[in-house]
């Protein structure tokens, strides 16, 4: 049948988690250029607590995946990024409801653009400060369009940090020295969109 059903955010999960490990490293070594050197340890730790919350007991729809794991995110990630991504993931689920157990991909998309604005409102952001929302604000823009699409924009805002000033979060600090480094966080999101893309074409 058609559509995206539990497995497949599963799946997404499970690859984002894979990816994170394999890049903790590069993401920890971008945090200590501009931030306190911890964000690969702390994705590790979060997406590592997610696989094992859902290996023991996945929920039954899409929606429910989701919100799920943006709760054992919230909990067991203490950096900003924790509740950053947890109602990233959070409010995504809660848009496509714990009830349906196929969505579309039209619906996917919006809720995650739901989810991604909540992020904006939880942290006081918007593209062009330098933070995750400048991979996943135009990830969510092309999304529409296709996977592949989210995940060529991630990827593209994630660079295009390099030469932002920070204006949020702990690189805001540093001010005009945030300048010529990417932002940690838009690197972890174009790692998370680009397992989503991943997943959607296996
Ligand atoms: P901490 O800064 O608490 O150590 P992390 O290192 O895990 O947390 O995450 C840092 C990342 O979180 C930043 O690179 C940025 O992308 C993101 N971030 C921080 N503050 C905000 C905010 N107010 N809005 C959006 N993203 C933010
Ligand atoms: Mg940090
Ligand atoms: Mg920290």
């Amino acid at each position: 049948a058609a559509g995206l059903d539990a497995d497949f955010v599963v799946r997404w999960l499970t690859a984002a988690a894979a990816a994170v490990d394999r890049e903790a490293d590069r993401l920890t070594e971008l945090d200590a250029a501009i931030g306190d050197a911890d964000h690969g340890a702390n994705m590790r730790r979060g997406f590592r607590a997610v696989t094992g919350t859902l290996a023991e007991d996945p929920p039954a729809t899409p929606g429910a995946v989701l919100a799920l794991a943006g709760r054992t995110l919230v909990s067991t990630v203490g950096g900003a990024s924790g509740p950053l991504y947890g109602t990233l993931l959070r409010r995504t689920g809660g848009e496509l409801g714990t009830e349906a157990p196929r969505v579309s991909s039209a619906e996917f998309a919006a809720a995650l653009a739901a989810g991604v604005a909540a992020v904006g409102a939880l942290g006081g952001s918007a593209p062009g400060d330098k933070t995750m929302l400048d991979a996943l604000v135009p990830a969510a823009e092309a999304l529409p369009e296709s996977f592949d699409a989210a995940r060529r924009a991630a990827v593209a805002g994630a660079l295009a940090t390099v030469p932002l000033r920070a204006r949020r979060g702990r690189a805001s600090l540093l001010g005009d020295r945030s300048i010529g480094h990417q932002d940690p966080g838009a690197a972890s999101a174009a790692l998370l969109v680009t397992a989503l893309a991943e997943t959607a074409a296996e």
